[in-house]
């Protein structure tokens, strides 16, 4: 696993847009952590990466899914509330991967074996109260080549 230290939101939302700037559609990223971690301000920077103008992102707590509208569509998922991975066939999940937006889940683990094969994993971890570690673990061709390029982008500025 790779993985990097941020020090604040912002540059939380920064390495987001980063990840975000590069994805496309039919990309899935499967974010993993505790409350807290980061993981809806990591979504609002990969929103800011796909060009979604909406200013409110926020998590999609009752209703699982929330849909954007960006350079591609934005699907985000938050599956904190979920109890059974059975509730997914509900909320129509499968139809969220390899679709015709990006789309990212909160709390990926709730969805168990619903989740695709590949994926771009984010794992989120509170070090301090300012300080967040940021780990990634891809599968898959497509997802190396994304995690090489963010890695070229985290050295240009400098953020290890
Ligand atoms: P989650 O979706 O994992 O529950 P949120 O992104 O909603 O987490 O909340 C993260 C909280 O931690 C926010 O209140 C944010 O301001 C705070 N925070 C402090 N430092 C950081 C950091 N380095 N990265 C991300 N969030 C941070
Ligand atoms: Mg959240």
């Amino acid at each position: 696993m790779f993985s990097v230290i941020t020090t604040s939101p912002e540059q939380t939302w920064h390495i987001g847009q980063m990840l975000g700037a590069r994805l496309a559609a039919g990309d899935t990223v499967c974010l993993y952590g505790d409350l807290g971690a980061g993981k809806t301000s990591f979504s609002y920077g990969i929103a800011l990466g796909l060009d979604v103008k909406e200013q409110y992102i926020t998590s999609p707590t009752f209703t699982f899914v929330n849909e954007y509208e960006g350079r591609v569509p934005f699907y985000h998922i938050d599956l904190y509330r979920l109890h059974d991975p059975g509730e997914l066939e509900g909320i129509g999940f499968g139809e969220y991967i390899n679709s015709d937006g990006v789309t990212v889940i909160e709390w990926a683990e709730r969805a168990e074996d619903e989740l695709p094969a590949e994926c771009f994993s984010v794992y989120l971890t509170s070090v301090d109260e300012n300080s967040r570690e940021i780990g990634f673990l891809v599968e898959g061709e497509r997802y190396e080549k994304l995690l090489a390029e963010l890695q070229a982008d985290l050295k240009k500025d400098r953020i290890r």
